[in-house]
């Protein structure tokens, strides 16, 4: 797509930044293309920097456009906003690629944007810690819908938007190119998928997937199967987290709710806890699990595993009088949205709950929610609920999020749903 741009250097400041509602009018900029006209008034989210717009806010379009194809965002009066990706089949029309009228969304643009997610990265001294790790978070890097997450020497790619799907082989192009990876592997099989009008895709891209892959998480080994996993194999976010419950691990009766395949209790394993129970409803998730305790050579008579549902598993152990000393709750993704915030919040309470009366006195409860529909408040709340009707004193020890590979744009707060709390009741 040609995209003429007509901006004087005058016009290259920030014009969006401090605009008032007796503000100048923003300047056109030619397209070729198709242009969307937003409803008067309707500009403000991205006047924000939000990166989304809905279909309920726009005017019309002018010219034609399929999903996919870059548009020209432009207020009422035709003035420049954004380029963004179009979705006739979204709720949210547009994604933003870009603010700045002069930049052309291209294979150079990809490559800009995909090595500052890499060099954020390498600043952060995120390797220092683990080979396995998110490259891309999506609108959080400034590249709405594309996921890109690093094991060893394989990307796996999840692109969860119609514009990042436009461009998926340009992005595959620039990642082998800046990463030379052994394989691409797209994982495009997320609920977002559907609500996009995008079909699943499970397969690889480029190159040749290891018959075995496993990641070096703090000198921890970590076997990841990134074609059947959940998400993209990995919940990588998690990584500082477990971190630190590891550390708190020593000498204590530990239970691991909702392991997957054993994060937290290997680095409960590792920190010496007396002894790790673990559950999981995927027996799957489960085999993975006991194989990366073997991985590690970590003592297997310290770990056992329920393959059970945690909230029959919880009421079991509770009504057996069983007792621990450290409790993980690390449950799936109740909320999606706030839509389903209270039925989740309902379900919150239940296990944590639970949790806390399982909790011998001195006890700490590490408990996550990971549903953008529960606000860190609301989580709070829940959490202090649960407490009072377990008839428990706690304290807040640390509020813990995702780790840093996971960044959140401040201008895109739906970016933020991973939050923890770390208890510990008193003794
Ligand atoms: N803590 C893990 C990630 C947990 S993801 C880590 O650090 O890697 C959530 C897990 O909950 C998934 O493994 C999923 O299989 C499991 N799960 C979902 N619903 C469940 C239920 N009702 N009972 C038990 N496990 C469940």
């Amino acid at each position: 797509m040609n995209q003429k741009r007509h901006t004087s250097p005058a016009r290259r400041r920030d014009y969006h930044k401090s605009r008032s509602s007796t503000a100048p009018s923003l300047p056109k900029v030619d397209f070729d293309g198709a242009r969307l006209f937003l409803q008067a008034g309707r500009e403000k989210s991205l006047l924000r920097r939000h990166p989304w717009v809905f279909s309920g806010a726009v005017e019309r379009l002018e010219g034609e456009a399929v999903s996919g194809d870059t548009v020209q965002v432009c207020d009422a009066q035709g003035g420049f906003l954004a380029w963004a990706a179009f979705n006739s089949q979204s709720q949210i029309i547009t994604r933003v690629w870009s603010w700045q009228a002069l930049d052309k969304i291209d294979a150079d643009f990809f490559r800009r944007k995909i090595a500052t997610a890499i060099a954020a990265r390498k600043a952060l001294k995120l390797d220092l810690h683990s080979n396995g790790m998110r490259l891309i978070h999506g609108e959080s890097d400034a590249l709405p819908g594309l996921i890109v997450d690093q094991y060893a020497d394989v990307l796996v790619l999840q692109l969860g938007s119609a514009g990042a799907e436009r461009w998926r082989d340009t992005i595959a192009d620039v990642l082998q190119e800046l990463c030379q990876p052994v394989c691409i592997y797209e994982r495009s099989d997320s609920d977002g998928r559907e609500l996009e009008g995008l079909p699943r895709r499970n397969e690889v891209l480029r190159g040749q997937l290891p018959e075995t892959l496993s990641i070096t998480e703090n000198g921890i080994r970590i076997a990841v199967d990134v074609a059947a996993g959940q998400k993209t194999g990995f919940y990588l976010d998690q990584r500082d987290n477990r971190a630190l419950v590891g550390e708190l691990a020593e000498g204590r009766e530990v239970l691991n709710c909702f392991c997957y395949t054993g994060g937290f209790s290997l680095y409960a394993l590792r920190g010496g806890a007396q002894s790790v129970l673990s559950i999981d409803s995927s027996a799957e998730a489960l085999q993975l699990a006991q194989r990366n305790v073997e991985l590690n050579g970590f003592d297997a008579g310290r770990a056992d595993w329920q393959d059970k549902d945690v909230f029959e598993a919880l009421r079991k152990l509770r009504d057996q009088n069983r007792k621990f000393d450290l409790i993980v709750l690390d449950p799936p993704k109740f909320a999606p949205t706030a839509a389903f915030a209270e039925k989740a919040a309902r379900a919150y309470k239940d296990i944590n709950l639970l949790g806390f009366k399982l909790l011998r006195p001195g006890g700490i409860l590490a408990t996550f929610s990971c549903s953008g529909g529960i606000s860190d408040d609301l989580f709070q709340k829940i959490i202090a609920g649960a407490a009072l009707d377990a008839g428990i004193d706690a304290q807040i020890v640390h509020k813990l999020y995702a780790t840093a590979d996971h960044p959140v744009l401040l201008s895109f707060p739906e970016g933020a749903y991973l939050k923890g709390l770390v208890l510990r009741v008193a003794g």
